[in-house]
């Protein structure tokens, strides 16, 4: 029988493998394995490691739901502001009272 060959790179299997993965454990050639926080960790768990933590998952952003409440909230604001500066108007000063006039009735 031959002897057990060197551990091959697990994406280079004509490589020998330099070390392992010390989170999956499998063997890779140097330019597969990168140090990691001093562990040497392959391409696929390096991304993993490194992937929650370094790049956000998705940009903080509203529900839809949510979004068109909040439209629909500010839209009422504004109604509501207007209808409110509306009805304030007519009320506002002596607009009732006819100007005086100075004696000069027909
Ligand atoms: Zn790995
Ligand atoms: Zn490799």
């Amino acid at each position: 029988m031959t002897a057990p060959a060197a551990i091959a790179c697990a994406l280079h299997p004509q490589r020998p493998a330099a070390g392992r993965c010390e989170r999956c454990g499998r063997g890779f050639c140097r330019e597969c394995l990168t140090p990691h926080a001093g562990r040497l960790a392959c391409a696929a768990c390096l991304r993993e490691l490194a992937g929650p933590a370094a790049a956000p998952a998705r940009a903080p952003g509203l529900p839809s739901g949510l979004a068109a409440l909040l439209g629909l909230i500010l839209l009422w604001s504004v109604y509501a502001g207007l209808g409110w500066g509306l009805a304030r108007l007519p009320s506002d000063g002596h607009s009732d009272v006819p100007t005086p006039v100075h004696g000069s009735r027909p």
